[in-house]
């Protein structure tokens, strides 16, 4: 896609799933790739392989260069470090992606503080922190950019049982917004990407069982759960120059999950 070769881009928990499939395609466009991982370095070896593989096939060398970075999202000294370490070995940063999420199950009356604080912390403040020292880089470089943060449907469709997670993307919403209006004139885009439900191993309750995920897709109009390779085109596409003129959006990439699927069939005269 045009204008993503030769850029450098840093993806949160980039060892597994959406941001996994994010940091192979980013790396098969041409782009340079910090991958983050909180605890499994061997999984972001993992993403480095896959990555390397699909950018320069059997080249020893295709110009693509990768760096692996152990941090947490919710530690503000991780991230000053993941984004030292990258712009050391890359001289600077152009993408991004705020992809590192976690959710817990409990009713909303019984959330324990620290339960409620560590997925905010994760999802919702670790975002913004990313997106804040990605904005003083890109400042003091005097360069545009792009930041996209990875949401979720439940950006806008209430989740009982997942307060905390339900209030972070809905967070989220209003981060991409506030910091696209904000830096619209500094030349750096921010916009969001909203998965429905896809096929990663923040799923396993459902996608290890046949029934329980023919119940999922029972709900999606489009009769399927999406794929981490789905969710990676549309975070490329936005993060591209096809996309110059988009900002402050979220791209919800739900096979029509958020088209109300109750309505799908006429029940009223
Ligand atoms: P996943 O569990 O495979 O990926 C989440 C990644 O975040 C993991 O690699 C994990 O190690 C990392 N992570 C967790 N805490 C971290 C921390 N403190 N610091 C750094 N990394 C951390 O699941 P996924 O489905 O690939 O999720 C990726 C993103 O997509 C999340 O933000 C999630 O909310 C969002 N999402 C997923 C779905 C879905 O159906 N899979 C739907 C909507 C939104």
């Amino acid at each position: 896609m045009k204008g993503l070769a030769g850029k450098t881009a840093l993806i949160t928990g980039a060892s597994s799933g959406i941001g996994q499939a994010i940091a192979v395609r980013l790396a098969q466009e041409g782009c340079n790739i910090a991958i983050n991982h909180r605890k499994s370095a061997e999984d972001a070896e993992d993403t480095e392989e896959l990555a390397l593989q699909k950018a320069c096939g059997q080249a020893a060398e295709c110009g693509v260069e990768t760096l692996i970075i152990q941090g947490d999202v919710s530690k503000e000294e991780d991230i000053l470090q993941m984004m030292s370490a990258t712009v050391d070995k890359f001289g600077s940063l152009d993408i991004l992606i705020n992809n590192a999420g976690i959710q817990t199950e409990r009713a909303s009356h019984e959330v324990q503080t620290d339960e409620f604080d560590r997925v905010i912390a994760v999802n919702l403040r670790g975002a913004y922190l990313c997106a804040r020292e990605m904005i003083k880089h890109l400042l003091e470089q005097q360069r545009s950019g792009v930041i996209i943060n990875i949401s979720s449907v439940h950006e806008i469709i209430p989740r009982p049982m997942y307060i905390s997670y339900s209030i972070s993307k809905g967070g989220m919403g209003n981060l991409t917004k506030t910091l696209a209006l904000e830096y619209a004139k500094r030349g750096i885009r921010v916009n969001g990407v909203a998965p429905g439900a896809t096929i990663t191993p923040i799923n396993e309750s459902w996608t290890d069982d046949p029934n329980k995920q023919a119940i999922v897709e029972s709900h999606i109009p489009m009769g399927r759960a999406g794929t981490s390779e789905e969710m990676a085109a549309a975070v490329a596409f936005l993060a591209s120059d096809e996309a110059a003129y988009i900002t402050g959006q979220t791209l919800f990439i739900d096979g029509g999950l958020t088209l109300y699927a109750d309505f799908q069939e006429t029940w009223s005269a």
